[in-house]
């Protein structure tokens, strides 16, 4: 059986920044034919749970209050690419939007809700590095 990882909000566990999580019946029963590492980048780079929400801007990470969080982040991602080395994933189901999980599209750095091209932290290492990173409306493509 095949390994993936999978971002741990969407499998039920209460890791987002808001001390809550976002689980989908349709990701979980990916446990049917997968084997599934549960993964949250942003608590493998240090954050705590609940933590303030964070946006990508020029490059960088950022609070809502301001504070630089790219180097949890970049921890973060590394840390979750170790895992997919370690258990040989090639594909990872990630949470849409997410500054360190998102996958072709991420908030914009303004806390407004405003959308844009682009990649988490941890989508961007894994999709370098030769891992297949596909967002939860996505995972009829696996
Ligand atoms: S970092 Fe990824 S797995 Fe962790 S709460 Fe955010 S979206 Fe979910």
């Amino acid at each position: 059986m095949k390994t993936i990882l999978v971002s741990a909000c969407l499998l039920g566990a209460a890791c987002r920044y808001d001390g809550k999580s976002k689980p989908s019946p349709e990701i979980i029963a990916l446990r049917d034919k997968y084997n599934i590492i549960p993964v949250c980048p942003e608590i493998y780079g240090g954050l705590p749970t609940p933590r303030v929400p964070c946006e990508i801007k020029d490059g960088g990470v950022f609070s809502l209050t301001g504070e630089n969080r790219t180097a949890e982040y970049l921890r973060g991602a590394g840390e979750t690419l170790r895992l997919a080395e370690i258990f040989g994933c090639d594909t990872a189901v990630l949470k849409e939007r997410s500054p360190a999980c998102g996958c072709g599209e991420i908030y914009d750095g303004s806390f407004s809700g405003t959308l844009v091209k682009g990649d988490g932290v941890c989508a961007a290492l894994l999709k370098k590095n030769g891992v297949r990173v596909l967002g939860e409306s996505r995972i009829k493509e696996i």
